[in-house]
């Protein structure tokens, strides 16, 4: 059988789709790169804004449209499987059958190793597939030695998070933090590494909480760091309020570390990093700013998230003060998107679409004057 996979979202999806991939080959199947000339059609999605799941909604609307060549009302014989898999069957679970009939199989984020054995069940038994239940993945999920790219790869180090921002989907998709054991992660480096293999990154919603049996991330680090063959790494992504004190050193004094943190801020408002429930204060990010700049001295980028719930002018220019004293070397600028279950979910969402926009361009401007001064300083 011919599978088609297409992937939404973040980096943690890419490495789930290569993953995926591995483990589909490994279990007979063909990786198309068309969807046309597929036997199934699988879509791993993200929920992290409205916009992403609108996008696979749509899309699902547009292979109906395909009427005949994927009918499939009655009986499933010869006729092409369509999957939702990712954060977006976690969060809709069976109701994906309801809104789009045309959906075979939906998966969670933590079920994937499962996708192989369903899509052969629903070929045998002609029926539908969910699996959605777990909320910790299996490790033998990472198995495979497939890699897309052969110059770099992404090494999951946990899964999940605990943290509960009030604006993310994440722990009520992905699950509560989950930390893989390190010989794992070592093993998997390894592998990489015999495969040619020579930059990674190591992967987590929030790296700087990883812990496993008293290894935590700084220790971590320097075991992979020691790993032979390795020629550099990096990680991906940080948390303000649980940054070690012992990081930055670490960072300057690892030889293959590379000397950039992305280190999301969300706000330059304390009562807006309060609603958001981000467990730090501008001042404490501001301080971390500054250490990382003196002991460190790499790139600096980050996240921020415009017309949050309440946000007046007043907490946005806050906001763009801090860009305009912190000069991140890069930054993801992102307009507030209601997510379900979250916290913030109960909040108006008291900020007009306009007023989004206007504000993402102020900031995205200012930005991209940063970026360029310090590209080219006068
Ligand atoms: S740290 Fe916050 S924003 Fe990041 S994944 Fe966890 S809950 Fe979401």
């Amino acid at each position: 059988m011919k599978v088609f996979l297409k992937t939404y979202g973040c980096q943690m999806n890419e490495r789930d789709s290569e993953a995926l991939t591995g483990l589909l080959q490994e279990a007979g199947f063909i990786i198309s790169d068309s969807p046309d000339d597929a036997d199934a059609v699988l879509f791993n999605t993200c929920s992290v804004r409205e916009h992403a799941e609108e996008r696979i909604w749509s899309n699902l609307g547009q292979l109906k449209k395909k009427g005949p060549s994927l009918s499939l009302r009655i009986n499933h014989a010869n006729k092409k499987i369509i999957g939702v898999i990712g954060c977006m069957a976690q969060n809709y679970k069976d109701e994906i059958f309801k809104r789009a009939p045309i959906v075979d199989l939906v998966v969670g984020p933590n079920d994937l190793l499962s996708v192989p054995i369903l899509i052969k069940n629903i070929v045998k038994e002609k029926s539908r597939a969910l699996a959605v239940s777990t909320m910790e993945r299996e490790q033998d999920f990472y198995v495979s030695n497939f890699r897309e790219n052969k110059n770099h790869a992404y090494v999951v180090i946990s899964e999940g998070c605990s943290n509960f921002c009030s604006y993310c989907v994440v722990p009520y998709v992905r699950g509560r933090l989950h930390c893989r054991n390190p010989q794992d992660i070592l093993d998997e480096v390894k592998r990489t590494i015999e495969l040619g293999i020579k930059d990674v990154t190591l992967l987590g919603q929030n790296v700087n909480s990883y812990k496993f049996e008293g290894i935590d991330f700084v220790k971590l680090l320097r075991m992979v760091n020691d790993m032979e063959g390795l020629k550099n790494f990096s990680f991906l992504t940080s948390h303000p309020k649980d940054v070690s004190k012992e990081l930055f050193p670490m960072m300057r004094d690892l030889e293959k570390i590379k000397k950039s943190l992305h280190l999301p801020v969300q706000s330059g408002s304390d009562r807006i990093l309060k609603m958001m429930n981000r467990g730090y204060a501008v001042s404490h990010y501001r301080k971390l700013a500054e250490e990382y700049r003196k002991t460190v001295g790499g790139l600096l980028s980050t996240d921020v998230i415009i017309g949050f719930p309440s946000e007046t002018e007043e907490d946005f220019k806050k906001t763009c003060g801090l860009f305009k004293e912190i000069q991140f070397d890069s930054a993801y600028i992102f307009k507030y998107s209601s997510r379900p279950h979250t916290e913030a979910q109960n909040l108006s969402d008291s900020v007009s679409v306009e007023e989004k926009e206007k504000r993402h361009k102020i900031l995205l401007d200012l930005q991209k004057n940063i970026s360029k001064n310090k590209r080219c300083p006068k």
